[in-house]
């Protein structure tokens, strides 16, 4: 095992490490490298920009023997950085992996979600720029459809609602979306979307060795003795080697790995897989008997996009019968969480969010916002075509109850609650999401025991700042961190809003940790303190008057 943290008497100490080259690791990233975000800040925050332009730090390696401080080789801005990938090393290889698999032509998300900190439209400019306007896709029911649960609240305890221009056109008229914003709710193709991505790691230039592919197995933090006596560090742990730093992003998407509910047996992992964990489609036992010409049925478990995405994959291949269960109703939505989570209202929901100081509430809020798994519109069209071809078979509000596989005839016997009759199935695909639960992540153990936390819901409960705790920087973003972050932590909307936070606490932490205790920072300059945002002018009056 290559120990990359010591090298003949050298130990590198990286100042981030960032888990998961996904587009939320990639967001950080990016936006450790922007210094004009595209948000709107404050003056105050201004000024924290530049004090942290002005003093950020370079890798830190200190020669034991000479105690000397080398630069960095690879960095985001000033902050060097390492990237580690289980999947590849490379950026969104498993994001692009999973939607070439599914043959997925277009996001589910609008054009203003990617993680590219410098322009919020940069997508839709980056679009006109390429003049690859055909590569978008309108997104149906979603312009003229947006209310906010204020205005909601608003309607139902007065009756009605003032009339606003562009928004009321009468007491029985719904509200409708400014029609100037109806650019943003197009859908990028995948390719388009990719380009992007691949512009936004040239741009700041993220692909010069920063992503390497290591799996992560632990992540430790306390005193490492070659490197300091008094400053803990983190110890992370891959199955490659040993690093150093002394702040972790931890970028890892869902976290779990995904799991086929069972259904009161231990069932052999022949004849089914969890749609995440597809490798070939359909699988080779479903190919050879669509070769040899016979009939051939699939079910698929599951009422999210990726179940309608899966059985609507399983009849163009040309699988006969495609039989689609789901627990609940078939809910048709354009995004996975409601509407006033996307839109132009998002911030009421997000301050009433995050107004909350209670985690469980928190919890409640999310599981409302996302109601479930949903499917979109051009996919419900889609299916609905199938079913009406005779291709597919949808059963809604159905559990399954028990299933038996013959090895004999390599099928299934499936039975359900209520019964439909279902004949043996070839191939079943579960489509029923990951379970998000922080506290079975192999790699978090360590820390647990040395720092536990609580949590809600299998979601640790971290600090403001997507800290760990207070003490501890290992910052979080993505899926996992979705009580602090909104309902849709896991997906592009959550990447972008948890890289802005973790961007600004990691600069914060590293800046305080190692910039701001150079000597020649200034940093013994009440007015200077004040000027970074690390402290007031008051302690400057106060140092003058007693002087
Ligand atoms: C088919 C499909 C289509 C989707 N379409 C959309 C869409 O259109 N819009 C949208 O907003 N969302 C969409 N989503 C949701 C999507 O998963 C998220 O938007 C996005 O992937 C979240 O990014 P992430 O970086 O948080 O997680 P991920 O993309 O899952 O990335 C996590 C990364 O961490 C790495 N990793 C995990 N564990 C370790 C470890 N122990 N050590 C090292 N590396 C590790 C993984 O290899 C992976 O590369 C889609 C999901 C699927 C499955």
């Amino acid at each position: 095992m290559a120990n990359d943290g010591i090298i003949s008497g050298v130990t590198v100490v990286h100042d981030v490490i960032i888990i998961g080259a996904g587009p939320a690791g990639l967001a950080v990233a990016a936006r450790l490298c922007e210094h004009t975000p595209s948000a709107i800040f404050t003056d105050e925050e201004h000024r924290r920009y530049h004090w942290i332009r002005k003093n950020g730090t370079k890798t830190t390696i200190l020669n034991q023997r000479k105690n000397t401080i080398k630069p960095a080789e690879s960095s985001c801005g000033n902050i060097s950085t390492l990237v580690l990938d289980a999947t590849a090393a490379t950026w969104m290889a498993k994001w692009n992996m999973l939607l070439e698999k599914f043959e997925i032509e277009y996001l589910r998300s609008p054009m203003f979600f990617h993680p590219d900190p410098g322009d919020r439209d940069g997508l839709l400019a980056f679009t006109y720029e390429q003049d690859r306007e055909q590569d978008l896709q309108e997104i149906s029911n979603c312009v003229g459809k947006e209310v906010s649960k204020h205005h909601k609240k608003r309607k139902a305890s007065k009756g009605n609602i003032h009339r606003k221009e562009g928004f009321w056109r009468g007491p029985a008229s719904r509200l409708e979306i400014d029609e100037r914003d109806r650019k943003d709710y197009y859908s990028p193709s995948t390719a388009l979307f990719s380009a992007y991505c691949d512009c936004v790691v040239q741009r700041y230039k993220l692909n010069k060795n920063l992503v390497r592919q290591e799996g992560v197995q632990d992540i430790d933090f306390g005193i490492v003795k070659q490197i300091s006596d008094v400053d803990d560090v983190f110890t992370v742990t891959t199955n490659k080697g040993v690093h150093h730093a002394r702040a972790v992003v931890l970028a890892v998407g869902a976290g779990n790995a995904p799991s086929i509910p069972d259904a009161g047996l231990t069932p052999p992992m022949v004849g089914q897989c969890h749609a995440m964990q597809i490798k070939e489609f359909p699988d080779p036992s479903v190919h050879v008997k669509m070769r040899a010409k016979k009939e051939t049925n699939v079910l698929v478990v599951g009422g999210g996009l990726t179940s309608a995405q899966v059985a609507d994959l399983a009849v163009s291949k040309g699988v006969t019968r495609v039989w689609h269960v789901m627990r609940s109703e078939l809910k048709v939505k354009p995004f996975d969480v409601d509407l006033a989570w996307v839109g132009k209202f998002r911030n009421i929901e997000q301050s009433a969010f995050w107004s909350s100081d209670c985690f469980e509430a928190r919890l409640q809020q999310i599981q409302a916002a996302r109601g479930g798994g949903s499917m979109t519109p051009t996919y419900h069209t889609i299916l609905k075509k199938h079913m009406g071809a005779g291709r597919l078979i949808l059963h809604t509000k159905t559990n399954l109850k028990e299933r038996t596989y013959d090895s004999a005839t390599q099928t299934w016997q499936v039975s359900t609650f209520p019964n439909r009759n279902l004949p043996p199935i070839d191939y079943i695909y579960f489509a029923t999401g990951i379970a998000t639960d922080y506290s079975t992540l192999p790699y978090l153990q360590t820390l647990r025991a040395k720092h536990p936390i609580s949590d809600a819901g299998g979601l640790p409960s971290l600090n403001e700042d997507l800290m760990w705790k207070d003490g501890v920087p290992l910052f979080v973003t993505g899926r996992l961190a979705g009580l602090q972050l909104e309902p849709s932590a896991g997906n592009l909307a959550g990447a972008r809003v948890g890289a802005e936070r973790v961007a600004w606490s990691v600069q914060d932490f590293v800046g305080q940790n190692t910039g701001a205790k150079r000597k020649d920072s200034g940093q013994d300059d009440p007015l200077y303190t004040w000027s970074a945002g690390i402290g007031n002018r008051y302690e400057g009056l106060q140092e003058d008057s007693t002087a």
